[in-house]
This record gives structure tokens, C-alpha cells and sequence, in this order.
């Protein structure tokens, strides 16, 4: 019997109802296919961007861009290597363009992707940009939030309620091309299971619970949930800009 995997795919992004431009930005790689059969793999990403006015969206745009360009230019069989060295020219390049350019100054911006090949996946990450596991027993964020808030409840300095009231809750700890070079968290996931569901998203998800999250990723397929969550987020203020993708894994089994 061989395993021939699929995956659904959505996704949506909006300014949400208190903004004046949309700095998100995100991405889906190779754009003509979903296929974890292919020695290249499958990449999705979502930057969120800060700074001024020009530099926060510039950011976020070259981010998802660089990311793809520089992870499909390497064809080595090393997945996580590959991811690291995206990241890393991704880094060095905004950060170049940020001091170089004036308009541009001090721009970054978060960066989390998840690789899929087979039925293995990574994930690379940097600020508070989110990727979650979705599956029917439960619900996992795979990532730590870089942020201050969340560094001091992670040392039991504040606890998680007073972390999502915090003033200073999206203030980053680290993020994508504000520095020369940049430490990015990146891991292997365990293999993928049936049923399995990832969503990417920014914080301007971060209204919606995690229990909700489990209950609307369940409920419908992955376009349907983006569509859900971006409206559930507006909902409830639309405070900042939304952006979401949600990825599906079936493996069909084929006789043979
Ligand atoms: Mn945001």
C-alpha cells in the first residue's frame, strides 16, 4: 500500500477595522501546486511587519519573498538547513535595505513557515506571529510567542491573563531584519497524522481563543475556517490586520 498525501489549503488576509493599510503579507510555495511528493517540499509563510508607514509593509513583502526564492534556489535534500539559510538572507537583506534607505529605516517584521515534505514538517519562526497543530483531540501552538510579555510569563513573572492585557503585549523581543543577524527557533514536527491541521496566522488572530480555534478548524474545510476566523477577529474589534492560512493533511491510501 502506498501513502499518496494531500493537502487543502486556505487562506485569507484583511486590515482589519482600526488600520490604515494591510503591513501583513503571506505566502504559499511552490504558487502552482500543493504536493509533498516533490523533492523541493511545500512552503507557507506569514510576516506581519513593523515600522514606519512604508517600511513595516515593505518588510513583510520581502520577508515571504526572500523566504521562498532563497529556500526553492537550494536543492539539497536538508529541509531545516534550507529554512535556516532562507531565513538568514532574509535577515541580511531587509536589515540591508533598512539602513540603507531612509524611507525604510528601522523596518522588520515577524516571519513564521512551515515546510511540509512527505510526511514530515518544520517550522521556522521569529516574533509573535503564530503557527498551531490542529487535530481532533486537541489543540497545540507549536511556536513561542518573541515578545517581552511573553518571555516574562514564561518565567512566572506574569501570569497569562495579565500577559493578554499587558499595554506592551506586541512589543517584539526579536524579530526579522532589524539586527545584522537574527536567532530564528526552527524544529522538526513529529510525522504528520490524518487529520492533521496547521494554521499560520498574525496577532491580529488574537481575540479568538484556542478553543475556538480546534472548533472552527474542525468544523469546516480550510477556506471556509479562514473566511470564519478573519470575520470572528473583525468581530471583535478588528484591532489590528488579520491574516490566516490553514493547511489540511490527508494521506489517501492507494492500493498497489
Ligand atoms: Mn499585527
Amino acid at each position: 500500500m502506498i501513502q499518496q498525501a494531500s493537502l487543502t489549503y486556505g487562506h485569507a488576509t484583511h486590515i482589519g477595522l482600526r488600520r490604515a493599510e494591510n503591513q501583513d503579507a503571506h505566502g504559499k510555495f511552490p504558487q502552482a501546486h500543493l504536493d509533498l511528493t516533490g523533492p523541493g517540499g511545500q512552503l507557507f509563510v506569514v510576516a506581519d511587519g513593523m515600522g514606519g508607514h512604508q517600511g513595516g509593509r515593505e518588510a513583510s513583502r520581502m520577508a515571504v519573498q526572500l523566504l521562498a526564492d532563497v529556500f526553492f534556489s537550494d536543492a539539497s535534500d536538508n529541509v531545516p538547513g534550507r529554512l535556516q539559510r532562507a531565513f538568514a538572507a532574509a535577515n541580511r537583506q531587509i536589515y540591508q535595505r533598512g539602513t540603507c534607505e531612509p524611507e525604510l529605516f528601522g523596518m522588520g517584521t515577524t516571519c513564521t513557515a512551515l515546510a511540509l515534505r512527505g510526511d514530515q514538517g518544520w517550522i521556522g519562526h521569529v516574533g509573535d506571529s503564530r503557527a498551531y497543530r490542529i487535530h481532533r483531540t486537541g489543540i497545540e501552538q507549536l511556536t513561542h510567542d518573541h515578545t517581552r510579555v511573553a518571555e516574562m510569563v514564561r518565567r512566572h513573572l506574569l501570569t497569562r491573563d495579565e500577559a493578554a492585557r499587558h499595554p506592551h503585549r506586541h512589543l517584539l523581543s526579536r524579530a526579522l531584519g532589524v539586527r545584522p543577524t537574527v536567532e530564528v527557533d526552527l524544529f522538526a514536527l513529529p510525522p504528520l497524522q490524518p487529520g492533521d491541521h496547521f494554521l499560520l496566522c498574525s496577532d491580529g488572530l488574537s481575540r479568538v481563543t484556542d478553543q475556538e480555534l480546534h472548533a472552527l478548524l474542525l468544523a469546516y474545510p480550510p477556506q471556509a475556517a479562514c473566511d470564519r476566523l478573519v470575520q470572528t477577529a473583525n468581530e471583535r474589534g478588528g484591532q489590528d490586520n488579520i491574516t490566516v492560512q490553514v493547511i489540511a493533511y490527508h494521506p489517501h491510501p492507494v492500493p498497489g
